[in-house]
């Protein structure tokens, strides 16, 4: 048995870390110069990178319903229930509405095929974020061909690369939210309006 780390509110101050993609999933390593051809990936979904990260306040319709964030889109669409997607859809911040849609009342009438298609549902809704919001797609097709990587500390390796210790360790992290990122600016590249 091992100890039980509550690595919840590890945050790492240590050396900065660089991130190389490898065969699907992406691989830690400690920052020597740049591994990714001389271009430094973007690591945090914060700061002048804000805009990246589903919390980031940017109004979108989406299927005939207007949201301020793709997070509360997104929560949404974890169940069919009308009643608890309108309850989740109400939320007044993205924080508050990620908390409703990882709550008891969720999980009770989650759609039983969410682990299998959250990765899909997830594409459509940020591609409508930033097509929607022109001066947000500007800034996405700016970070070049930065690798995006959606670094947290709440060990979600799925969507991003956590950074704490015990997931660091592990090595394996799919980074999907960094992926569709990536995605949508390659294809936002091809059609970008002369202004
Ligand atoms: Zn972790």
């Amino acid at each position: 048995m091992s100890p039980k780390r509550n690595d919840r509110n590890r945050r790492s101050f240590g050396p900065k870390k660089t991130y190389a993609i490898n065969t699907g999933t992406i691989k830690m390593t400690q920052q020597k110069k740049n591994d990714a051809g001389g271009i430094p990936s973007i690591n945090r979904f914060s700061g002048e990178y804000r805009f990246l990260s589903n919390f980031y306040e940017a109004e979108f319709e989406y299927e005939g319903i207007v949201y301020s964030t793709s997070e509360h889109a997104y929560q949404e669409r974890k169940t069919n229930d009308p009643e608890t997607r309108e309850w989740i859809r109400s939320a007044e911040t993205a924080m508050e509405c990620a908390i409703r849609g990882r709550s008891k009342r969720t999980k009770n009438v989650m759609r039983k095929d969410w682990f299998d298609v959250k990765g899909e549902v997830m594409r459509p809704i940020v591609r409508e974020k930033f097509r929607q919001n022109p001066e947000l797609a500007r800034k996405l097709i700016e970070t070049g061909d930065a690798t995006l990587i959606e670094g947290n500390y709440w060990h979600d390796n799925y969507f991003g690369v956590c950074t704490c210790k015990k997931c660091h360790s592990s090595g394996q992290a799919l980074n999907m939210l960094g992926n569709i990122l990536m995605n949508i600016r390659e294809s936002m590249k091809e059609f970008t309006p002369e202004e």
